[in-house]
């Protein structure tokens, strides 16, 4: 059999953040009491009117932009018709014909090398309502009915289930950084639709395709991928492709395996049309505008330029673009003038070693950037060593007091080199029978008097000045 490739397309769900919902004025939020959060749009009530919250169009449109696609001239909604429980109004509204975003491209980094992925569109529509399912029983939470949401859709243009979990790992750093989003897995903000097939290395058409729908963590996407190629590639190797169906799957987390749902063949027709109850209105360039200006810097863009810029090693970078609340902390340093990879090393280490312990965000953090830039100034000018500048650290973030404070007669170092010259004499002086055995060839007996030193000035004589003067004296 000659070699096989897979082909994969995501369609990838997002849940967005906002204070009310997307179509009517009932809170956003559902992982609380079930059924508290619901306005007679979300159930359908007769007689009453979806209102387009404005706050998820533009955040919709931000990530439009963000995945660098075309935006369309007027905004409007489809309804998708079809009868669920958890779905009231027997229809979605939804976007189809012309969705907030078509035609993106975007670079992901897979392996440390970067993989371009190509976006069918991206476009707004409203979640649906909970389901639970139990032993003779099932209930409802029509909390999430009308929870804003996006769906992205990816051209058929990966080819691993690691470049699958890299595009949503870095779609999901996307979502966080353009703060439209939690984007948290674990509280189902993004579920996944996984499109797989496989073909001949050389083939120029696309294989059989099948849907695995609703995998709600990146895991189980990369397991279900996995577990597609596997089942697709042995059927085709037994000669049996042929029973490789276009049909929908789910993914089953206790057998680890893709379970047939429906076949393709019985889809169904949506009968989709325009909704009639909003509003067709105007995109203007305008408002793009001034949209655009609210997307921060991306997390690939800065890392690549803490790299290139800041000479930060890769790992280093990884670490500081993570979160972008921890990027924009060490742009402030840096801003300020500590030197990028001083600033770097305080972060990755001390600071997020205490904002991890304490689980608490960089942006709260006592120690702001202007309060490390003091404590960096001072192992600078020589006032303190980096040891005690680590521990005026960690009192600083006890006691919360400016960096100043921590500076006293007490702990400073002693620079002064004619102060130093004058106890080093008197050390001198004070110890005859260790000046000669050094002079006579018993070098190990520099170390005697670097302690004599330290010993005399509570550790606060400056070390490598020290050395120097000692080096001096006793050579001489
Ligand atoms: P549907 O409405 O059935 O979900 P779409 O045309 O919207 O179909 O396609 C959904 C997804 O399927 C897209 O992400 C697309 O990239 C992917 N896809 C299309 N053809 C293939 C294929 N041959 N192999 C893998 N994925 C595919
Ligand atoms: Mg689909």
């Amino acid at each position: 059999m000659k070699k096989q490739i897979a082909v994969i397309g995501l369609e990838m769900h997002c849940e967005l953040k906002s204070n009310s919902k997307v179509f009517s004025s009932a809170r956003n939020a559902y992982n609380e009491t079930p059924n508290v959060n619901i306005a007679p749009v979300d159930m359908a009530f007769p007689g009453t009117l979806p209102v387009v919250n404005k706050k998820c169009v533009a955040d919709a449109l931000k990530m439009s932009m963000a995945l660098n696609c075309t935006q369309p001239e007027y905004m409007y909604f489809d309804r998708k018709n079809y009868y669920y429980p958890d779905l009231p109004k027997g229809y979605q509204i939804t976007q189809m014909a012309a969705p907030v975003g078509i035609n993106g491209k975007i670079e992901i980094e897979v392996n440390e090398k970067l993989v371009p992925v190509y976006i069918h569109d991206i476009h707004l529509e409203e979640d649906a309502a909970s389901l639970d399912h139990y032993f003779d029983t099932s209930t409802i939470d029509y909390n999430r009915a009308g929870v804003p949401l996006l769906e992205l859709v990816t051209e058929p243009c990966l080819h691993s289930a690691e470049e699958a979990v890299a595009f949503l790992e870095h779609m999901r750093d996307v979502y966080k950084y353009c703060d439209v989003s939690e984007a948290d897995t674990k509280k189902g903000q993004i579920r996944c639709d996984v499109n797989i097939s496989i073909m001949d290395e050389d083939a120029k058409e696309f294989g059989t395709r099948v849907e695995v729908k609703n995998v709600n963590s990146f895991g189980g996407v990369y397991d279900a991928i996995n577990y597609e190629i596997k089942r697709q590639s042995e059927l085709k190797e037994q000669g049996r492709y042929a029973e490789v169906e276009q049909e929908t799957r789910r993914w089953d987390e206790e057998t680890m395996a893709t379970i047939h749902m429906r076949s393709k063949v019985d889809a169904i027709d949506y009968k989709y049309f325009v909704e009639p109850n909003i509003p067709k209105y105007k995109i203007t360039k305008e408002w793009l505008e001034e949209l655009k200006q609210e997307i921060p810097r991306l997390h690939l863009e800065r890392k690549y330029d803490y790299i290139n810029n800041y000479g930060l090693s890769n790992y280093d970078a990884t670490i500081l673009v993570k979160e972008r609340e921890v990027a924009d902390y060490f742009e402030e340093c840096v801003k300020l003038g500590i030197t990028p990879k001083i600033a770097a090393n305080w972060i990755t280490t001390q600071i997020l070693g205490y904002t991890n312990k304490y689980n608490i965000t960089i942006k709260k953090i006592f120690l702001t950037p202007k309060r490390l830039k003091d404590l960096t100034d001072l192992i600078n000018d020589g006032t303190i060593s980096s040891k005690q500048a680590k521990d005026i650290f960690f009192k600083v973030l006890e006691e919360e007091k400016e960096i100043k404070e921590y500076v006293s007669s007490d702990n400073a170092q002693i620079n002064n080199k004619e102060e130093l010259m004058n106890i080093i004499d008197t050390i001198i002086s004070n110890s005859p029978g260790q000046v000669e055995q050094y002079r006579a060839g018993k070098t190990n007996l520099f170390d005697y008097f670097v302690g004599q030193v330290m010993k005399n000035t509570k550790g606060k004589a400056n070390p490598v000045l020290t050395k120097e003067i000692l080096n001096q004296k006793l050579n001489n």
